[in-house]
């Protein structure tokens, strides 16, 4: 079969291979790969930012169909739809993993960077993990809820939002335009949407923000939200950058929580006396568990969340990931495995 591998010395430190998977031990499936996401993680995967992992096979963001599963398996059978998550396998038994919380255990597997991931033809999963795909959703579209989708939805649960109260998302791009559907049609929350471009925020608009301001034109985010609404309940930070984080807790109100989810690699300023005699919250939400994953497809699937996807050949996975390097693309690529559409 063929696989996109960490290759240093490949253009875009990749190359596509022919490669023969093991075969399938107990408790796992074989997923034959519809369609696998490109994500902003894989170049760093591919770059050795986390460490060097030469021949893995990338890939998070994989939907496929399974074609095989070992004797011992009876949560899945051969034609599920499933997905190849970030959040690949947890141990199941530690205090993380037995209290909700398993995205932050200790052992646990991501596909694409320490376990083979999901952009081959065909890929190996532990089936307790793969997450059933809902019918009626588009599994192009489904492979952007499996990273983009359950990371804002998981992040929009955790700042605790309540029907009718305001949200500030900052950050308006690939996770910040399906946390802006999933506030709005999900929680049912009032969104500001916060972003330097223009075009951004206009289709932030079109997709359910209530608000939308650019610092850069308008001024400071804080303050208008201080001044137009009283603060805002809570803020999600998709933003790659310290000054979103820092006006994202001068935005909210007495008791308001910060979500972190951008990983910018800087520090930001927390003022104590803020935290402390307004109550603030400050935390970060890292993916979602298998449970978040399963009601994020299940909102894809009623149509309130829809990812803005593009199907491209596997023969042009460089490009892509040059073409994201230089921030050239604009929605989600997603790598279309099913071949029949190629015409090279
Ligand atoms: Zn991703
Ligand atoms: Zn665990």
């Amino acid at each position: 079969m063929k696989a996109v591998v960490v290759n240093p010395k490949g253009k875009a430190n990749i190359e596509v291979i022919e490669k023969e998977l093991r075969p399938l031990k107990s408790g796992e499936a074989l997923v034959d790969v519809e369609y696998c996401g490109v994500c902003h993680t894989d170049l760093h995967v591919a770059a050795g930012d986390f460490g060097k992992v030469d021949g893995r096979i990338l890939g998070h963001e994989g939907i496929g169909v399974v074609s095989k599963v070992a004797a011992d398996v009876t949560n899945l059978k051969i034609g599920d739809r499933v997905s190849i998550a970030w959040m690949f396998q947890a141990c199941g038994r530690c205090e993380y993993c037995t209290t909700g919380r398993e995205t932050f255990c200790r052992n646990v597997k991501n596909a694409g960077y320490s376990v083979d991931g999901g952009m081959a033809e065909q890929c190996i999963v532990t089936a307790d993990y793969a997450v059933k795909v809902p019918d009626g959703l588009d599994p192009a579209q489904a492979s952007s809820i499996t990273c983009a989708g359950v990371t804002t939805y998981k992040a929009i649960k955790v700042s605790d939002v309540k029907a009718g109260q305001w949200i500030v998302i900052y950050g308006c791009g690939g996770l910040g335009n399906l946390a802006i559907q999933y506030a709005k049609h999900v929680f049912n929350a009032k969104v500001i949407a916060v972003d330097i471009n223009d075009d951004k925020l206009s289709l932030a608009k079109e997709i359910g923000a209530d608000m939308t301001i650019n610092p850069i034109t308008q001024g400071d985010a804080d303050e208008i939200i201080q001044e137009q609404v009283g603060g805002a309940y809570a803020a999600v930070v998709t933003a790659v950058s310290k000054t979103a984080f820092n006006s994202a807790v001068d935005a909210v109100r007495a008791c308001g929580k910060v979500v972190a989810v951008g990983l910018p690699s800087e520090t930001m300023d927390l003022n104590i006396p803020r935290l402390v005699l307004d109550g603030i919250e400050v935390v970060g939400s890292l993916v979602g568990t298998r449970k978040d994953l399963e009601e994020a497809f299940h909102f894809g699937a009623e149509g309130k969340v829809v990812p803005v996807v593009q199907t491209r050949c596997l023969h042009d996975v460089q490009d892509i990931f040059e073409e994201m390097e230089q921030g050239k693309i604009q929605g989600r690529m997603v790598i279309d495995f099913k071949q029949h559409k190629c015409n090279h």
